[in-house]
């Protein structure tokens, strides 16, 4: 959607330019309602421990229950809701919704962490008092919460940003680096950021599956996480062989769809006593 911003400007009259720019438009007008009226939902994507195949926690992953389109996947709306500076709205009505979700978790007697995306422009606009208050009213500790950060999102600001991410970890919430591999961090920063996990991003595991070199580099992003204190999550692993693979290089924990991809809240537990029933066979 940069691009095409920045595009609009320079070239001639483009009749497709008027029915995308009123295309944009009515979606913006239609997610100021959606955030009104609550039309958003999270699904649940378990993380597990790859020892032991434990599931360690969830991550939110919001989908907009669109009232004429359907169900709609992040792509869809999250750039335009970045560009309309609606973002920290709807990060505030995840952030509610999955702190209020853990709770009952918690009550039910399930002890997952829940993780939650977040944009740069919602940890500088609303973080940390709102998550203080949310964890207090629900009763959730902070070590429940985890923030995931894309790398970019780290280097465009690395002082304010870190300064905010630094005060919420002193206070037991747990932050991650988003879609690691992806972004332009260098390892001077991985060194100094407030940061509990690395997010090893998804075109490292895809690239394992036939590049002996992508297994090489994958092992050695996890030794030096280690070495710097952060424990490392696979995500998008989708065969048995990548699991395997990852497990002998020593990485911690995995997401993917072999294991499951994001489920609808209500699935989550019969899904986890679905797994314990048949653990042993994971
Ligand atoms: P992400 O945080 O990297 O989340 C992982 C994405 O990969 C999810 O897509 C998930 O459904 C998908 N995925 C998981 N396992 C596999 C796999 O094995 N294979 C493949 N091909 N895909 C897999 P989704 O739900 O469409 O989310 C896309 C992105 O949107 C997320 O990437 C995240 O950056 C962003 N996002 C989602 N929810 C939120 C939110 O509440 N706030 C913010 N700021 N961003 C969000
Ligand atoms: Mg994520
Ligand atoms: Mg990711
Ligand atoms: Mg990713």
């Amino acid at each position: 959607f940069c691009a095409k911003s920045e595009r609009s400007g320079h070239h001639v009259y483009d009749a497709s330019d008027d029915d995308d720019g009123a295309l944009r438009l009515r979606t913006v007008q239609e997610l100021r309602v959606a955030l009104a009226e609550d039309q958003f939902e999270l699904h649940y994507q378990p993380k597990v421990r790859l020892s032991d195949g434990e599931v360690t926690g969830v991550e939110a992953l919001v989908r907009w229950n669109h009232p004429t389109r359907g169900l709609l996947l992040p792509v869809a709306f999250l750039p335009l809701a970045e560009e309309a500076g609606l973002m920290p709205a709807l990060s505030t009505i995840v952030l509610q919704r999955a702190v209020r979700r853990v709770a009952r978790w918690r009550a039910e007697g399930l002890d997952v962490s829940v993780a939650v995306n977040m944009s740069g422009s919602c940890i500088l606009a609303c973080l940390p008092h709102e998550i203080a208050r949310l964890l207090e009213a629900h009763g959730v500790p902070s070590s429940c919460i985890m923030l995931e950060i894309t790398e970019d999102v780290l280097m465009s600001s690395p002082t304010g940003t870190s300064a905010i991410l630094a005060e919420l970890r002193s206070t037991g919430v747990q932050i991650a680096i988003d879609d690691f591999g992806t972004g332009y961090s260098s390892l001077a920063y991985l060194r100094d950021l407030p940061v509990d996990e690395l997010k090893l991003d998804r075109s490292f595991v895809t690239a394992m599956k036939d590049d002996q070199r992508a297994v090489g580099l994958v092992g050695s992003i996890i030794d030096l996480a280690h070495s710097l204190g952060l424990r490392v999550v696979a995500e998008g692993v989708e065969d048995e062989r990548s699991r395997d693979e990852l497990l002998a290089r020593d990485c911690d924990f995995a997401q993917g769809f072999l294991i499951a991809g994001p489920l609808p809240a209500g699935a989550v537990s019969p899904w986890l006593s679905e797994r314990r029933v048949g653990a042993g066979r994971a």
